[in-house]
């Protein structure tokens, strides 16, 4: 970032056209300038052919035009690729590139750190530094799409990276107004999913707005006290309330609620903690997507056998709940599901 100058990124799109105005462009004109930033990606000002040279080579005395810097990439054996990212202030975030097949996944964070503190997750437990901004959000879109060639092709985006979402609703909100705006990033609602652990007074006022994205609850335990175990935080939802929630939820037709179910061996993957997700599944509207831990030597925990996640999966189908098993793609870099590591912020700090 250039020093003493902000962030063009943090400017909502009016504020930019304003600015913009301010210096001298006609309205239209300044709107090109979000257009250029945003819909074609071009975050250096010469290049923006549609506008006056001189407010060109002006405009970078103002604002800074910078990207979060890629210092390290870890790669996956099955492509699943990391980004270390770095922030104006020295902190560090992962942001995850998933290439399957012909889909694509980009898995982003939220919060540097995370305050919720899962028992199983390598994030948790490296404690939280602070809120991503609004740009900081979006911005892990722009870099991973240049560093993989992804612009104007189609890719899911999964907040299921560094942090809990809901603990920075504001931010992302704001976010989504640049990321949905057909004339910012222009990604399709309906690609992106939210991944939460259910916050007391958020979930409720996320899942009342059906102008977000698709939520993922992530659930772990269906009894109250095992959940506890995995998630304890004060902050967090019991399994009763967010059974309640969704009961009332009138999301969008069509669009069910994904339950996400880490599995754990001989710890949440009987057949007892299968009956009692199939229990509170029993007339909402969700499909469930099991996914077994990765092991890693700095978590207590272990994978389950296959047999296991087989045989839990198939209680489940038993009571007609829709249930994937989610193949767990980057463990051998620490980018699967709960094993974004924070060695690199406490480094920085
Ligand atoms: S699993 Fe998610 S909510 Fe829990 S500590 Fe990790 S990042 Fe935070």
């Amino acid at each position: 970032m250039t020093e003493n100058l902000a962030s063009v990124f943090e400017m909502e799109k009016e504020e930019l056209i304003k600015a913009g105005i301010e210096k001298g462009l006609k309205p239209f004109q300044a709107k090109d300038c979000y257009v250029w930033l945003y819909n074609r990606r071009v975050n250096s000002p010469e290049e923006w052919s549609s506008l006056p040279k001189t407010f060109r080579k002006e405009i970078k005395h103002y604002f800074d035009f910078s990207f979060p810097q890629i210092l390290k990439e870890s790669v996956s054996k099955d492509g699943t690729t990391k980004l270390l990212l770095e922030l104006y202030d020295k902190m560090k975030i992962e942001a995850v590139y998933i290439p399957q097949g012909k889909r694509t996944t980009l898995c982003i964070s939220s919060q540097v750190g995370c305050p919720v503190g899962c028992s199983f997750c390598l994030t948790g437990k490296g404690g939280f530094i602070r809120n991503l901004t609004a740009s900081e959000i979006f911005l892990q879109l722009v870099v991973l799409e240049k560093r993989f060639s992804l612009f104007g092709k189609h890719y899911n985006v999964v907040l299921m990276g560094m942090g809990e979402p809901l603990l920075n609703l504001d931010n992302f909100k704001k976010s989504l107004k640049i990321i949905l705006d057909p004339e910012g990033l222009a990604i399709s609602r309906r690609r992106i999913t939210v991944s939460t652990v259910g916050i007391k007074g958020k979930l409720e006022e996320y899942l009342q707005d059906t102008g977000l994205p698709p939520i993922a609850i992530s659930l772990h335990s269906a009894m109250e006290e095992k959940r506890r175990k995995l998630i304890p935080s004060r902050a967090v939802l019991s399994v009763k309330e967010i059974r309640e929630i969704l009961q009332k939820s009138s999301r969008r037709e069509r669009e069910k609620i994904s339950i996400e179910y880490v599995l754990i061996r001989d710890f949440n993957d009987s057949k007892e903690d299968a009956y009692a997700l199939k229990k509170f599944c029993k007339g909402l509207k969700v499909k469930v997507n099991l996914i077994p831990l990765n092991q890693n030597k700095l978590l207590d925990f272990n994978s389950p056998e296959k047999e296991e996640v087989i045989k839990f999966q198939d209680i489940l189908s038993s009571g007609g709940i829709s249930t994937t098993i989610r193949k767990s793609r980057g463990g051998d870099i620490n980018a699967a599901c709960g094993l974004l590591s924070t060695m690199e912020k406490i480094k920085a700090r």
